[in-house]
Parts: structure tokens; C-alpha cells; sequence
């Protein structure tokens, strides 16, 4: 008899369980697809048809829904931005999940009529930093710095130091950004030294705010100046200061003295600052804007406000970071070297690996300069494609023809997991 007779029936493939399991998880067409992949192999004698029924079961549950596939840091960089900056807290998540259907974000369930969108968010930050009079969440920093500089700007020059006018990644410039908008950027200063009066000579009637830019990315050491917030608000005679933090710490964190906090900022003189929601704060992609409530409703105001503002998953992420328990990337930061060396211990002995001193990294959030003493599993560094590879995929650190798994940035209910990688790759190299 023909073997391909043997081939189960498309109409029973499709109407079993795992099938339609999936088919509400990945829809008709995926499943479809998979299902006839899995038939052609069968006719063309790649499959035995006794095996159709659970490589379709096993291809079917392999599917995610969408393409990004869950990675586990193991690279030690608390804020990475190849795996989407911060991963965001359980409490978090859990308010993506609910705030994904149809939910109030603009209306009052008890009067039936129109609310104010993202209330509750702005709250939650006003709460965090009482420093502020007033907040606005927009789509991301960049979105954040564009606004402010159009809306305080448009027509007239944003006065900044060279020494602050950075590349913020992937070929962006922020003095590209801000001339992108109507407003003139007027550069003052040097790259490594800005004086008070570089700042007088060009303040007056074209002048439409005053911008200070963390540079975040990078530090300038030795013959170095700059013109703190205090100078700034004096020289700007009540024409807005805005600083563009970068990081979004809320209050100074004692591990990281040399990243300004938005508190400190707002106390010293500056109007308005803006911040990534995503960096060290620990949140969903967003641009938060903190500070003097009048110009805070100036931005809210203009135009270019609807064209960068949040969603409702980000406004119900944001809340939820800013009101439940501590950001992953808080722990990661604050995470005890004693115990990362244990996690690391109890997974290396199985496999007779070495464990090592390795300093994780805050990360495409900032602070360059500050390692993060802790350690990490040594690996062949021909594991680390293989680690990369699986499932799920673990990314170690590839340095000085060693893989370096480093526990930070894996939650700890996740060692496990490790482990089970570890076994396999190892089974495989
Ligand atoms: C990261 C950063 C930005 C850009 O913020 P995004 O949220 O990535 O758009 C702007 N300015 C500074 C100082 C930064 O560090």
C-alpha cells in the first residue's frame, strides 16, 4: 500500500485539539499554514504519517504570536537597548494586559461623560516627584524634547552648550532634533568649557527657552566647565529652563551620584524636565515632561501634543511602575554581588564552570562610567551563539574569548531556566 495512505486526513488534523487550540492563539492562517507544511513534508516522504499528529501538536506550540521572541539577559546591562531598554515590573504587565481591551481612558464611568486622558498616570508622577507642579507623558524622550523646544521655541533660538549637544544613539543628534523643529539652536560655549557669560552674551528678545542636555552617554574629564541650574535660572531672567535628563530617576540614587534626578533639577531651577520612561525609571517607552504648571499646559495646548502622545497600554504601564513594587531595573541596579555569586554557584557546579568577578553596566540608560561589581558564570565562548540560539534565548556577554553569563538582569525565579539552557547547549556544542 502507498504510505502516503497512511497520511492522516486534513479535515481530522484540523478539527483536533491542539489545532484548535492554536487557532485561537495564532488565527486560521498560521494554522493552516503549518498544518499544510507539516502534510507536504508527509507527501514527500521527509515524515513518516505515523509522525504528522505530533510534529503539527509541537510546530503549533512552538508559534508565539508575535515574532519578538523573549530573551534572557545574561549580559550584565541593566538597561539594554538591543532588548528593548527596561523589562517592565509584573505589576506592570498585569496592567498592559487589562488596560489591552476597551477600557475608561477617556471617560467617567459615573457620569457617562468625556474624561481627561491619563489622568491617573500624571497623578502616580506627581506623587513620585511633588517636586513638579504639573506632568505630560508623551510618546519618548525625543518625542518630550521636540515638543518642549517647538512649543517654548518656534520662531526663536533654544540657547545650549556645545559641550551637551549629543548623539543619542543609532545616528540620532539631538541639535539635528531640535533644528528639525521651528526653533533656531544657539550654541554657546565650548566642548569642554562653557562659562556663565557665554550664556549672558547671547540671552535676549530672540531667546525662547534655555536648554540643558545631560550627556548621558558619554563623560568629558580634565579641563572641564559647565554652568550648573542655579547660574542658568539667574542668567535666564525668567525665560524657561529646560533640562533634558535623560535617565528618569526621580530622586537621586546614591549608586549613581553623577545622574541627575528630576527632583534635584526641579529644586535648583529648572522649569521643566524631561526624561525616558524606559531608562532607569524602569517603564514603558514614554517621554515625561515635569514641571512648572504653566508651561506644562502650554505644551498640552499646542498642536504637535496629539501627535506624540501615549497610549493606553503606556499610560497604564506607567501608573503601574510608578505606583507598585520596585522596577526590575531598580533590582537589577541594587542587586547584592554576595548573592549573584551564589545564583551563580549553584548553576556553574553542575557544569564544573568557573565563576568570576564581571561588573554589569546601567546601560543605554547612562551613567557610563559606573561599573556595577558583581559576577558571572564563564562559559566557551562558543556556547554563546548556541545560548543565543535556544529556547528561550539567553544573551551572555562575549569578552576576551569568553561567554560571561551574569544573573543581574535575570529575574531570580529564572535560574532555573538558565540552567535548563545551559544543559542543552552544552548537549549540543
Ligand atoms: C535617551 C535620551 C534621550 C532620548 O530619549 P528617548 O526616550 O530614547 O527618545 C534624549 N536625551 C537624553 C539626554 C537621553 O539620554
Amino acid at each position: 500500500m502507498d504510505p502516503r495512505r497512511r497520511i492522516p486526513r486534513t479535515d481530522v488534523l484540523l478539527a483536533s485539539a491542539p489545532v484548535v487550540e492554536a487557532r485561537t492563539r495564532l488565527g486560521e492562517r498560521r494554522v493552516r499554514a503549518i498544518v499544510d507544511g507539516v502534510l507536504d513534508d508527509a507527501r514527500s516522504g521527509a515524515l513518516e504519517p505515523e509522525e504528522v499528529v505530533d510534529v503539527v501538536a509541537d510546530r503549533l506550540a512552538r508559534q508565539r504570536s508575535s515574532q519578538l521572541r523573549p530573551v534572557l539577559n545574561a549580559t550584565g546591562v541593566v538597561v539594554h537597548t538591543n532588548l528593548g531598554r527596561a523589562p517592565l515590573s509584573t505589576a506592570a504587565m498585569a496592567a498592559v494586559h487589562d488596560a489591552a481591551g476597551y477600557v475608561d481612558v477617556e471617560l467617567d464611568l459615573a457620569t457617562g461623560t468625556r474624561s481627561k486622558r491619563g489622568v491617573a498616570a500624571r497623578q502616580a508622577l506627581l506623587a513620585a516627584c511633588p517636586a513638579a507642579e504639573s506632568a505630560l507623558v508623551v510618546n519618548n524622550g525625543a518625542a518630550a524634547l521636540v515638543l518642549a523646544t517647538t512649543a517654548l521655541a518656534t520662531g526663536r533660538e533654544v540657547v545650549v552648550s556645545r559641550g551637551e549637544l549629543i548623539e543619542i544613539g543609532a545616528g540620532f543628534r539631538l541639535p539635528d532634533l531640535i533644528a528639525s523643529t521651528g526653533a533656531r539652536l544657539r550654541e554657546v560655549g565650548t566642548t569642554n568649557r562653557t562659562h556663565p557669560r557665554d550664556y549672558a552674551d547671547v540671552i535676549g528678545p530672540l531667546t525662547g527657552c534655555l536648554l540643558k542636555i545631560h550627556p548621558s552617554n558619554f563623560r568629558v574629564e580634565g579641563f572641564t566647565s559647565g554652568v550648573d541650574l542655579t547660574q542658568l535660572r539667574e542668567l535666564a531672567g525668567g525665560l524657561p529652563v529646560v533640562y533634558d535628563l535623560g535617565s528618569g530617576l526621580l530622586h537621586p540614587d546614591p549608586l549613581l551620584p553623577d545622574e541627575p534626578d528630576a527632583t534635584t533639577a526641579l529644586t535648583e531651577g529648572a522649569d521643566l524636565v524631561i526624561a525616558s520612561g524606559d531608562k532607569l525609571l524602569g517603564g514603558p517607552q514614554a517621554g515625561i515632561l515635569l514641571g512648572r504648571a504653566d508651561l506644562i499646559d502650554r505644551l498640552s495646548r499646542h498642536p504637535l501634543a496629539r501627535a506624540v502622545r501615549v497610549d493606553k497600554l503606556t499610560l497604564a504601564a506607567l501608573e503601574a511602575t510608578l505606583t507598585g513594587p520596585l522596577a526590575p531595573v531598580t533590582a537589577a541596579l541594587h542587586a547584592d554581588a554576595d548573592e549573584l555569586r551564589t545564583r551563580c554557584e549553584r548553576i556553574a557546579v553542575e557544569f564544573g564552570l568557573d565563576v568570576v568577578p564581571h561588573d554589569g553596566r546601567v546601560g543605554g540608560g547612562g551613567a557610563p562610567g559606573v561599573p556595577l561589581p558583581g559576577w558571572a558564570i564563564r562559559l566557551p565562548e562558543r556556547l554563546a551563539p548556541v545560548l543565543r540560539a535556544g529556547d528561550p534565548a539567553v544573551l551572555t556577554r562575549v569578552h576576551d574569548g569568553a561567554g560571561l553569563l551574569d544573573l543581574r538582569c535575570v529575574p531570580i525565579g529564572d535560574d532555573e531556566r538558565v540552567a535548563a539552557a545551559l544543559r542543552t547547549a552544552l548537549a549540543e556544542v
